[in-house]
């Protein structure tokens, strides 16, 4: 089922929690809702539900006005942070729960039950009560709970916050694996970017409320429409260096240092300003040189071998950068080395507005 939200704004009195959001999530799509604490993700999420009313805007599923429909009439599946399972009941019970609340016959609810199970891979464990489950166990339970009646739209908040980092990682590609199965429509609340970036067709990155960026997780890490995006997106996160833009020379001059760099992008501002931007480049992007020309000279801090990548922590100025080194490239801290950036893998901001401008 398609969703749009059409200038959906949510008001806690003085709070403004959602501010005129505006997409279109399309049939069968998994949309991650991105962004730090406070941003906005469960309020969104909430409206979806139909737990919250929007204080303005228009909210569609298909080409039905849902505003005003009671959230038992939406055709939704949730799922919790916390799973919210009945403790008395087995795994079977609570399957077949929301089919026997619309008096679906017991036979019937049963099959139905099972053949979700099977779907989520818990069938052999029909008989157990939740608390003799592991979490990943009981988060397969919810799901297909969620699913039983066949929903239009799964809503998934925080599903997997309270797992440990290993079964984490199984169950975002179990979500995954089940969502493509169905080929439901599903939005999954997440602050985790790389979680975001691993499970979703795209992603919808909000701040204080207001819309940032909605894209395919790749383009959102390579093409940030803003300095926001750009941060929040990628870890180590991108290096952000401030620099002064000399339109004389189209070149950038790093500032409180001698660096300076030629531009081979056009820029999206007047050509005569001299304007202060910031300069985001990704550790991956820069490569250690032997060349003057087009480098940056900075001092050696920290050297860290994280598995196949060494990540160098180094000053520029006064200025701490992170950079990845290919295998190959060896340096010690206290060495002074030159950084090259490679080819176009660079973002210039307006350092005050912060919109991407190259
Ligand atoms: P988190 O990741 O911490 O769960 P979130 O992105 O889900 O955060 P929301 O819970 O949607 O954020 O909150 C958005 C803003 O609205 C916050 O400033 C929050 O304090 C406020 N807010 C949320 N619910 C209410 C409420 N019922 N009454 C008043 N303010 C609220």
């Amino acid at each position: 089922m398609r969703i749009e939200l059409r200038d959906i704004t949510m008001k806690f009195d003085d709070v403004t929690a959602v501010d005129r959001l505006n997409v279109t999530i399309n049939d069968a799509e998994l949309v991650s809702l991105l962004g730090p604490s406070g941003c906005g993700k469960s309020t969104t999420l909430f409206m979806l539900a139909g737990l919250y009313k929007p204080t303005s805007g228009q909210l569609f599923f298909g080409e039905k006005l849902v505003n005003d429909i009671e959230p038992e009439h939406r055709e939704i599946g949730m799922v919790f942070q916390n799973y919210a399972l009945y403790p008395h009941m087995t795994v079977l019970k609570n399957i077949m729960f929301p089919l026997r609340m619309t008096k679906v016959p017991k036979k019937e609810a049963e099959e139905r039950a099972i053949e979700m199970a099977k779907l989520v891979q818990i069938d052999h464990l029909l008989m157990r009560k939740p608390k003799q489950l592991s979490g990943g166990q009981q988060q397969r339970v919810a799901i297909a709970r969620a699913l039983v009646k066949q929903p239009k739209l799964l809503l998934l908040d925080e599903p997997l916050s309270n797992l440990d980092a290993r079964l984490r990682l199984e169950m975002r590609e179990e979500i995954r694996r089940i969502q493509q199965e169905v080929g439901i429509t599903t939005i999954f609340v997440t602050h985790d970017q790389e979680e975001a970036m691993s499970i979703s067709d795209k992603v919808l990155l909000m701040k204080d409320g207001k819309f940032q960026q909605f894209s395919p997780p790749q383009q959102m890490y390579d093409r940030p429409v803003n300095a926001f995006v750009g941060k929040f997106m990628g870890n180590p996160p991108i290096n952000m260096i401030p620099v002064n833009y000399q339109p004389s020379n189209q070149s950038l001059h790093i500032k409180d240092t001698k660096n300076s760099l030629q531009l081979d992008k056009q820029l999206a501002i007047p050509n005569d300003s001299e304007k202060e931007l910031l300069l985001g480049v990704r550790a991956e992007d820069f490569f250690v040189t032997d060349s003057e020309d087009n480098s940056i000279t900075a001092r050696v801090e920290l050297v860290e071998r994280i598995g196949r990548d060494t990540l160098l922590t180094a000053t520029v100025g006064e200025l701490k950068i992170r950079a990845l080194l290919d295998p190959e490239q060896t340096t010690n801290s206290g060495d002074a080395i030159k950084l090259s950036i490679r080819k176009d893998r660079y973002h210039l901001f307006d350092a005050e507005s912060g919109q991407n401008v190259a």
